[in-house]
């Protein structure tokens, strides 16, 4: 039997697919369907026989995933002749009900429909990519990988908001975190290089994409991390704010008059890196602070100084720690942030190697300086692989 898993992500109007070897973590293929039921759709895909792009109109995750298959065969590999381990679906929200990647069934199904309350956004797409996925590979067993699975070792203390005892009880308000599989993935690979069992580390490992997220994990666990009911606490990120003081919502909508659905849309779309400076690409924040523009380099000393602070508060929650671990798109390229995150924090064991440093970007590998009694490593973190993986070992158990 192969170790072939087809991981597909699922998004309101997108379908990214992978078609991956969860032993060696190899993609096969990979493929994007972007503007579903929207103008504009177009499909991408990569595969052994060459490079596909179509623009043809795609009006349903359905379709999407039936013009995917079509692009398997012609560019290959072909799902036909392959003999397909599992289907890896990542799901957003797996709630407080799911600590451990679960496969698919009816039951799941309605289940994972119940928690769309708590992701209102990404679980119904999500959803519909397994219903889909689960009619064209009928005799295939479907997997889903939590986002959230990851992060549920919280201690109830770190885990609960100080807010009426009703909220979680009644109505599951309470952290969550998410970028689970990443965190997890790395994880795993750094205790790897640094040549230790994972339940003897302490990391912080910093996620640093779109998205942003920092964890603690103490022993291979995690024990805190930055986002919380939402993606939108913690770090701030390409277009989300991350913390911010809670009664700004009661200001903006007594001030301004905002609705709750509009205060909620600038946080999540208009805030955060595009917010302070304009530009959510980091790249295009780094270029224009080089050329000397003031909002830029703003921007960019909000973003360190976030990371830093959460750095000084998941130490302390460790007490000791192995690594600090950068990962994902301005974790693994950036030397600028990596260095400006972790200034002046020697006094805590921390430092980096400048030459080290601007080395690793996209190579990844350690940047502490020799005599730092931290390690501090960019690793290059792989969710495809770790849903492969994990929907693999579920379907072998
Ligand atoms: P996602 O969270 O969507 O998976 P990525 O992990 O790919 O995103 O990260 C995307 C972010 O990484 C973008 O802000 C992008 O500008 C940034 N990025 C990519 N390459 C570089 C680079 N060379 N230097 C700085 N930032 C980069």
């Amino acid at each position: 039997m192969s170790d072939l898993v087809l991981v597909i992500n699922a998004g309101s109007s997108s379908l990214k697919y992978s078609l991956v070897d969860a032993a060696s973590g190899d993609a096969m293929a990979t493929g994007l369907v972007e503007r579903i039921g929207e103008s504009g759709s177009s499909q991408l895909h990569h595969g052994p026989n060459g490079e596909f792009h179509g623009d043809e109109p795609i009006a349903t995750h359905e379709e999407a995933l039936r013009t995917a298959i079509d692009a398997f065969a012609t560019y290959g590999p072909s799902l036909g002749g392959t003999d397909l381990a599992a289907v890896g679906h990542r799901v957003v929200h797996g709630g407080a009900r799911f600590s451990t990647p679960t496969l698919v069934d009816d039951a799941l199904v309605a289940e994972v429909g119940e928690l769309i309350p708590l992701a209102p956004l990404h679980n119904p797409a999500n959803l519909e990519g397994i219903e889909v996925a689960r009619r064209l590979f009928p005799d295939v067993p479907h997997v889903a990988v939590f986002d959230t699975a990851f992060h549920q070792t919280l201690p109830p203390y770190a885990y609960t908001y100080a807010a009426p005892f009703e909220w979680s009880r009644d109505h599951g308000i309470r952290r969550y975190g998410f970028h689970g599989t990443s965190h997890s993935f790395v994880s795993r690979l750094v205790a790897q290089m640094l040549g230790r069992h994972p339940g003897e580390v302490n990391l912080i490992v910093l996620h640093l994409g779109n998205g942003c997220s920092a964890t603690a994990v103490r022993g291979g666990r995690s024990v805190d991390t930055s986002m919380g009911l939402t993606p939108l606490e913690g770090l701030v990120m390409g277009t989300r704010s991350g913390d911010i003081d809670p009664a700004i919502h009661g200001h903006l909508a007594r001030e301004l008059g905002w609705s709750i659905d509009e205060i909620d849309r600038v946080l999540n779309s208009e805030s955060g890196l595009k917010g302070l400076t304009g530009d959510n690409d980091f790249r295009e924040v780094l270029r224009r602070r080089d050329a000397g523009d003031v909002r830029a380099q703003l921007g960019f000393e909000v973003y360190c100084y976030r990371i830093r602070k959460y750095i000084g508060a998941y130490y302390a929650v460790l007490g000791t720690v192995d690594a600090v671990v950068f990962t994902a798109g301005v974790g693994q390229h950036s030397a600028e942030v990596r260095a400006a995150s972790l200034q002046g924090l020697e006094s805590l064991g921390i430092s980096i190697d400048a030459g080290r440093n601007s080395e690793a970007s996209g190579t990844g590998g350690v940047v502490s300086a020799d005599d730092s009694r931290v390690a501090v490593l960019v690793v290059a973190t792989n969710e495809e692989w770790e849903i492969a993986r994990q929907a693999l070992q579920i379907v072998r158990a």
